[in-house]
């Protein structure tokens, strides 16, 4: 970080949003810093439902721009992250008193035909037969379509590090207080631990997701263009309740839709929902009435019956959704809304809702839309641009068999998560090691010193919760024994980098 340089421009958060317009930017030539009060993707980018997806229900709400944009994006982001996108066949089980089978048909064609689509599967019926259905004996048939999984807090890193690698200075846990600008320039103070300091920018981008308008009103002191509604969302996870890799889209009694998504091999991920949120984004935590909303849908359509001892974790996170006025939370609007204003002749860009699946679209409007600012920027990259571990990437299995050659003493199942988290970068992970003995100590379920000093030295990570739930999620396994060794050893390990750079 450089403070005495004028930065082209400073971005206020690192979840999607943020790092993909720091991405972007970088990568035109444009100087910027990024600040992120917590760590990368801490708050509503690793709280979604993880997909890349065109949105099916949206179509019922008219919002046609978005889901084709949406629609589209999926393949050029599956293209972009292999490693971390893959696609996912999704199975509606048909209840007619619900949504006519006409409907739902109308529906699917519009999503097989509004985007582009050239290595997605298209939509078909399906038959359950009665012998084998997971279903309820009156659900007998479904409709089955196309969209993906993320990893949506590993997009988020694979952005940074893009960014990063395009010369953006990023700082986590570097929260933004205060900006100020005259002259046409902002001046921008941080804080860390470290203390308070200033940069200086050309321009602001306000990508503070919940707290886009709270960062205008409270730290710039000026007028929001836009409210925002904080709208809660939280699922719960349980060990896998049907075998295969499709995902199911579940519809209820209110006109909602809540996802059962077989997660991470061994989980079933299911939500979500939709209520309005009041209180500190920082501190959102799911509800009883929400578990019970999602036990009550996926026990109307299962035979086999869930109850609150199968849940192993839960999530919660606020989407930051432009307030349309809607009554209704699950109807508002899932667009994003870019804003340019001026103070002193010195332009800040805020950033108004949007979705992980729109982040990259969003992050080249935000370029158009500053352009005038910048003479020499360069054209739009980000379509054809591979994201870290996309490079030499031919496929998953591939990958996969050549690291089981080289490593033939580590698990299957750890070579796979090591693939699917850090793809053709998982050489640059593994360093000079060859055999499982070189990767250090093992603070359990497979994390290795080797991994974890990659993941401090080149993601950001900080903490033993960046790692476990953010950078991978053995969160879900780890106990509180094993968590404490990990920070044990990340405490001696950040004291022993400050005394190297003391030094
Ligand atoms: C339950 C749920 C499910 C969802 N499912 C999907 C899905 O399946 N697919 C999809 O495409 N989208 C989904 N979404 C939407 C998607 O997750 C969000 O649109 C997206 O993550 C928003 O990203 P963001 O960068 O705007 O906000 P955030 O990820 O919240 O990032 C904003 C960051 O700004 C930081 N910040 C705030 N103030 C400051 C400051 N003063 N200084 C420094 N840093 C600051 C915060 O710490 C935060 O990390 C879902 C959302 C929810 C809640």
């Amino acid at each position: 970080m450089d403070q005495h340089h004028i930065y082209d421009m400073v971005v206020i958060g690192g979840g999607i949003n943020g790092v993909g317009i720091a991405a972007d930017a970088a990568g035109r030539g444009l100087s910027v810093l990024l600040c992120e009060k917590d760590d990368l993707a801490s708050h509503t980018s690793s709280a979604s439902s993880k997909l890349i997806h065109g949105g099916l229900r949206y179509l019922e709400h008219k919002e046609f721009r978005l889901v084709r944009e949406a629609l589209a994006e999926r393949e050029v982001l599956m293209a972009k992250a292999p490693h971390l996108i893959r696609a996912m066949r999704f199975i509606m089980p048909h209840r007619p008193h619900l949504r006519p089978a006409w409907l739902i048909r109308t529906g699917l064609f519009f999503y097989d035909h509004l985007g582009k689509r050239e290595k997605l599967a298209g939509s078909n019926l399906v038959d359950f037969d009665p012998k084998t259905s997971l279903f309820k004996p009156e659900i007998v048939k479904g409709f089955e379509y196309s969209d993906c999984a993320v990893d949506d807090a590993r997009l988020v890193v694979a952005n940074a590090i893009q960014a990063h690698e395009n010369g953006a200075s990023i700082q986590t846990r570097t929260r933004c207080i205060t900006a100020q600008a005259e002259q046409n320039v902002w001046t921008v103070q941080l804080q860390n631990t470290q203390g308070t300091f200033a940069v200086r920018a050309k321009v602001l981008v306000n990508a503070a997701g919940p707290w886009v308008t709270e960062f205008i009103q409270q730290d710039l002191k000026m007028q929001a263009a836009y409210s925002i509604r904080l709208i809660q969302g939280s699922h719960i996870i349980v060990p896998k309740i049907y075998a295969g890799d499709k995902a199911f889209i579940l519809q209820n009694d209110d006109q909602r839709i809540v996802f059962a998504i077989p997660y991470l091999d061994e989980y079933t991920l299911i939500g979500t929902t939709d209520q309005r949120y009041l209180g500190n984004p920082d501190q959102v935590d799911i509800t009883e009435s929400e578990i019970d909303y999602l036990l009550q849908i996926m026990n109307a359509h299962f035979q086999q019956q869930l109850t609150r001892q199968d849940i192993i974790s839960t999530y919660s996170g606020v989407r930051p959704l432009c307030d349309d006025e809607s009554d209704n939370p699950s109807a508002m609007t899932r667009d994003y809304t870019l804003v340019l204003t001026q103070q002193q002749h010195a332009p800040l860009l805020s950033v108004y809702g949007g979705k992980l699946t729109t982040y990259r679209k969003l992050a080249e409007s935000a370029m158009h839309q500053l352009k005038p600012f910048f003479s020499k920027l360069k054209p739009d990259w980000t379509a054809k641009a591979l994201l870290p571990g996309a490079e030499n990437f031919f496929n998953a299995e591939h990958l996969v068999k050549e690291l089981e050659q080289y490593l033939p003493d580590v698990p299957k199942s750890l070579v796979e998560r090591w693939v699917h988290s850090y793809g053709s970068r998982v050489w640059r992970m593994l360093g000079s090691c060859e055999h499982v003995s070189a990767l250090g100590q093992c603070f359990g379920h497979d994390l290795y010193q080797q991994e974890v000093d990659y993941l401090v030295a080149n993601e950001w990570a900080v903490s033993s919760e960046d790692i476990l739930k953010r950078r991978s999620k053995l969160y879900l396994k780890f106990d509180q024994d094993q968590i404490a060794r990990l920070d044990e050893y990340l405490l001696a390990l950040h004291k022993r980098r400050a005394q190297e750079i003391a030094a």
